[in-house]
């Protein structure tokens, strides 16, 4: 049977009772499963009540908290699709979002309430704003638990029907709305189940947002399905994260590779107890495969998986098993879950598929692929073609074994006099300098209008002296000479978005 997501991930609730479902890791707040079921059905009432229908968009505008997934399941369950918005975001950005999806709700934390009014302003069309905590003149959520409204009956087929609307990263453009129907999602849910199961008594740190596709699979959706513990940060902050694993005895982590990067090096991780983990599995972002080592033998940990998957996928389609993350080969991605087909061909010759070892575009046909762009059907039509493949826009190639490595974007490959050089390869090399806290790297253009590498650095505050000649030294040695280094330039922190990736577009503005 197919089921609306709400039902695909709170479906065993009531048989997980008491346990909990979700923790507050700052403050210690508890919810439990019989809680966040009978609570998402009280505020869907009460939202139907609202006026809330079938169709319409509602804006959650919420940094994690452990309300969120009970204000996500009540919208879906009163029939709307959600658009899950970025909490830093500006109202002006906010707004634009608002209106591109022609937002009819929002759903908002107090402290954030001002913002979401300016936007709402901007956009117009939106007809009220509730509140998840409380704010004088907004309907909160907290008493719409009180609601005697009948549970709301709406009609959801999940084969059409949106149940979110997650907006890419922006990373390359502007950010799109994503169109997932409740059996996209509900449907990945059980691909990605298959290589990574987590179940009571597993215990997992939502530090990446619920807001972007990634947290809301692997930190919220996947784990209330099995009956895990979700324990919920705001925001992440060095500190408070490890305190987070060793109190709460987190067993699994889903992280960015920034977060690797800060445990296979910062000083202050030594410090925490953080023997309860079993394992890390990082996504969003390339992950040099020397860093996933050093990050697990620090921790005396499996070395750190990855998962593959972008907004439009769902957002799943490789993952490394749990089962086979010490055979895995360093660097990969995963393997292709079942029920998805993937072909990588070549970037010269589009129709020529090539064979392993040989790197081309991904690309990716499964049930998992978006309805579509939102109001955008030009950029669909160009992302998935008449046979259904969806073309990724990243590079990649799979070993023997079935094995994927992605190399970098397209679009962010430096085209150094016809050769091919890729930003995340010389980061990864970049890192590997104890001198070096981050780098980024981007195409520039030398003054014979070559594009050629430039690296934007981070020192260590132990190598205050690091000399723009000493990095491209450092380069040359261990590349082919197409991949050097031409340019260095110092900078305080390197720019990225919400999911951990570099805003490369960011760098280029300045240059
Ligand atoms: P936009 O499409 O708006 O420019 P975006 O592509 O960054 O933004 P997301 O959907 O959040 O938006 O990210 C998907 C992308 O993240 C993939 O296309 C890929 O480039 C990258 N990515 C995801 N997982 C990995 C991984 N394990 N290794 C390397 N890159 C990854
Ligand atoms: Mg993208």
């Amino acid at each position: 049977v197919e089921l609306p997501i709400h039902e695909a991930v709170l479906g065993r609730a009531a048989e997980f009772g008491d346990a909990p479902a979700l923790i507050d890791g700052t403050d210690g707040t508890t919810l439990s499963y019989e809680q966040v079921d009978r609570f998402h059905r009280r505020i869907a009432a009460a939202l139907a009540e609202a006026g809330v229908r079938k169709g319409d968009v509602l804006a959650l505008h919420s940094p994690n908290t452990i309300a969120f997934p009970t204000a996500f399941y009540a919208a879906t369950r009163a029939g709307a699709s959600v658009t899950t918005v970025h909490p830093l975001a500006t109202a002006e950005e906010f707004g634009k979002q608002l209106k591109d999806c022609s937002a009819r709700w929002i759903v908002t934390v107090s402290p954030l309430l001002d913002t979401a009014r300016r936007a709402a302003d901007i956009a117009s069309g939106v007809q009220e704003i509730f509140v998840c905590d409380s704010a004088p003149g907004h309907r909160s959520l907290i008493d719409m638990l009180g609601s005697t409204a009948p549970e709301p009956e709406a009609a959801i087929d999940p084969a059409e029907d949106v149940a979110a609307l997650p907006y890419s990263s922006g990373t390359t453009g502007t950010p799109k709305g994503v169109m997932l129907t409740h059996r996209q999602i509900a449907t990945n849910l059980a691909q990605l189940n298959a290589a990574i199961s987590a179940g009571p008594g597993d215990r997992i740190l939502a530090v990446l947002p619920f807001f972007h596709i990634y947290g809301l699979t692997a930190l919220m959706n996947a784990p209330l399905r099995h009956g895990a513990t979700v324990v919920v940060l705001p925001r992440f902050e060095l500190e408070t994260f490890l305190a987070a694993i060793q109190n709460h005895r987190i067993t699994g982590l889903y992280v960015a590779p920034p977060i690797v990067l800060a445990l296979a090096k910062h000083p202050l991780v030594t410090q925490y107890d953080l023997s309860s983990l079993k394992y890390i599995i990082s996504a969003a972002a390339p992950l040099d495969a020397r860093l996933a080592v050093a990050c697990a033998e620090r921790l005396g940990l499996p070395p750190v998986g990855q998962a593959y998957g972008m907004t439009e996928l769902s957002p799943g389609t490789h993952v490394v098993p749990l089962d086979s993350m010490r055979e895995a080969p360093p660097g990969t991605v995963g393997k292709l879950i079942a029920g998805t087909d993937m072909r990588i061909v070549s970037l010269d010759d589009p129709g020529k598929d090539l064979g392993p070892g040989e790197s081309g575009e991904i690309l990716i046909r499964g049930p998992q692929v978006m309805k579509g762009y939102l109001g955008r059907p030009d950029e669909t039509a160009a992302m998935i073609d008449e046979d259904g493949w969806l073309h990724t826009g990243d590079v990649g190639h799979v070993d023997e074994d079935g094995w994927l490595f992605v190399v970098d974007r397209v679009k962010e490959l430096i085209k150094y006099k016809g050769f091919q050089v890729a930003p995340a390869e010389l980061e990864a090399l970049l890192l590997t300098h104890p001198g070096i806290a981050d780098a980024a790297v981007i195409g520039a253009y030398d003054d014979d209008g070559n594009e050629v590498p430039h690296a934007h650095v981070v020192r260590q505050p132990s190598a205050p002296g690091l000399s723009e000649g000493e990095v491209m030294m450092y380069v040359a040695e261990r590349v082919a000479p197409y991949k050097r280094i031409r340019r260095v330039t110092f900078i305080d922190a390197v720019p990225r978005a919400a999911s951990g990736k570099i805003l490369r577009r960011e760098l280029r503005e300045r240059t």
